[in-house]
């Protein structure tokens, strides 16, 4: 840890989403004085929960990858994150549910994933090879693009230089990675889908996505005992304890600025509150828009950290236990690659999206009454087009297309099991999170937009400005995020270091 600032030294962080909350808990372990400021009643963002009639519904994350990093907020403070957030591993990973009956198990016990390869076609061997490829490409992005918090290109040339850089497989889109290495449909479109952890498309992803089975099948995949709000429960304890201040239903209206350098904040009330750094957890297009007023000129610069994608969130309580289903569930679209076009490129509802479905009830028996499942449905759909506005009752007449899916393949009369039931559309998205278009992960990941690279996480605008979340780098996701406030808290030492 850095020699510690000044106590006096006071950051406001716009926004408790995981990110936020990263920033704040690392921050206040560099020694400064944090105030951790949000506009809904709850800590966490995304990561949220709902409670009604006996069922427990997680509303935003349902899959907790990469603990260690979340660990590292605990150990910062000399704790154990067991003592805060009980956590185990799911099995299966994920169960894959095809349109002709067939149905993929993945799981990291070598054995057992190759029985369910043979059983479909593919030879275990081509999925032992893709399996190292993705392991070559998490290995490395993860020593630079996460470890390190790169941020420009020019930070990626001096970190990676030009020989590491080349193996980045920067020629092929994620697709063509996974087609290199596999043979059949089924597996091509199951690894193809991991680009849903960014909500983005594996046909304009590149290559070095492929990293992310690496995440699930070298780190394992988790559940939070009790629903995965509890991992907002367990920091909550935490921040308390290193004294971080919490305000919550508090609505930050705008940043104040001067020549080159941020000042503080103002409520929606009209309160001050000064700072000497700011770290917004509000999207980056979001907070320069609407907190700092810039021309339309500088917003246009910005253009390529397009949002990802957008869902259905789709909570159903029932009155019955589907057992065909696992903890995580996908049932895949019969063209995938038409699924990721509508979505990403016509930005139209598809009318077979591959559809990710968690019944957590599965795996803990707390979340459900006895005998029944709580699902959550959620297919990818567009983000919020002002040019093709849809109501929220077009969403609402869309969920019909999603539950004649599940029906048609296997959740029989599922309609007919409905006791309760909730529906997020992007349009509440966007009003809870105030996420750029209802995007769901942040920035979206493509090749030809952005290769890969989310806004960077120091404002370019003003110095003492700093953001954390999904539309910086390294982007969406629970443990991307919370990676973010860490290299942030770092990022804000280093700078008052060199500047002060
Ligand atoms: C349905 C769904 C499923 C998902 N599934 C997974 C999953 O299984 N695994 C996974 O790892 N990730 C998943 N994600 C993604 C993950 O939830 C996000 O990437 C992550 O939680 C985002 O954290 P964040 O800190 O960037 O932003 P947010 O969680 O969006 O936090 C931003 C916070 O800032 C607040 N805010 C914004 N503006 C202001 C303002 N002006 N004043 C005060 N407060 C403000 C917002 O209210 C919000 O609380 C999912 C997301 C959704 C929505």
């Amino acid at each position: 840890m850095s020699a510690h600032p000044e106590p006096s030294r006071h950051v406001v962080v716009i926004g408790a989403g995981l990110g936020g909350i990263s920033a704040a808990v690392s921050l206040a372990q560099e020694g400064y004085r944090v105030t951790l400021i949000e506009k809904n009643a709850w800590l966490g963002g995304k990561l949220s929960e709902l409670k009604a009639e006996g069922y427990t519904f997680d509303l935003g994350p349902s899959i907790l990858t990469l603990p260690h990093i979340l660990e590292r907020l605990f150990e910062g403070s000399g704790r154990k994150m067991a003592d805060y957030i009980p956590i185990r591993t799911v099995r299966p990973h994920w169960r894959c549910f095809f349109e002709d009956g067939v149905v993929v198990d993945l799981t990291p016990e070598q054995e057992e994933m190759d029985e369910q390869l043979r059983a479909i076609g593919e030879n275990p061997d081509n999925f032992r090879r893709f399996l190292e490829y993705s392991a070559e490409l998490y290995d490395l992005t993860a020593e630079g693009y996460f470890e390190q918090g790169l941020d420009t290109a020019a930070e990626f040339r001096e970190f990676y230089g030009l020989w590491k850089f080349s193996r980045f497989d920067l020629f092929r889109s994620m697709h063509q990675g996974v087609c290199r290495f596999l043979e059949t449909r089924y597996m091509r479109d199951v690894m193809d889908f991991f680009i849903k952890y960014v909500g983005s498309s594996a046909l304009r992803a590149p290559a070095f996505m492929n990293s992310m089975p690496t995440i699930q099948f070298r780190h394992d995949l988790w559940y939070v005992d009790g629903g995965l709000y509890n991992i907002a429960r367990g920091l909550r304890r935490l921040l308390d304890e290193i004294g971080v201040e919490v305000r919550l239903e508090t609505d930050i209206a705008a940043i104040l600025k001067d020549a080159g350098r941020v000042n503080g904040v103002v409520t929606r009330h009209g309160e001050e509150i000064p700072a000497d750094v700011v770290v917004s957890n509000m999207e980056v297009i979001p907070t320069y828009r609407h907190l700092l007023d810039e021309s339309p000129e500088f917003l246009r610069r910005l253009r390529r950290f397009e949002p990802s994608c957008s869902g259905l969130v789709l909570d159903l309580g029932l009155d019955r236990q589907y057992p065909q289903l696992a903890h995580h569930n996908f049932f895949m679209s019969k063209n995938q690659a038409v699924h990721f076009k509508t979505v990403f490129q016509k930005r139209k509802l598809p009318s077979d999206p591959t559809i990710y479905l968690v019944a957590a009830s599965r795996t803990d028996p707390t979340v459900a009454p006895e005998g029944c499942d709580c699902l959550k449905i959620l297919p990818h759909i567009p983000y919020i087009d002002e040019e093709r506005s849809l109501t929220r009752e077009d969403y609402l007449a869309y969920k019909e297309t999603i539950l004649d899916k599940l029906e048609r393949m296997g959740l029989e009369d599922l309609r007919s099991h409905v006791r309760y039931e909730h529906v997020l559309t992007p349009l509440d998205i966007h009003e809870r999170y105030r996420s750029n278009k209802g995007s769901i992960y942040g920035v979206v990941v493509d090749r030809f937009k952005n290769l890969g690279f989310k806004a960077p996480k120091q404002s370019e605008r003003y110095e003492n400005l700093f953001f954390v979340g999904g539309s910086v780098n390294p982007g969406g996701g629970m443990p991307m995020v919370t990676l973010c406030g860490q290299n942030v808290a770092r990022k804000v030492v280093e700078w008052e270091r060199g500047s002060g």
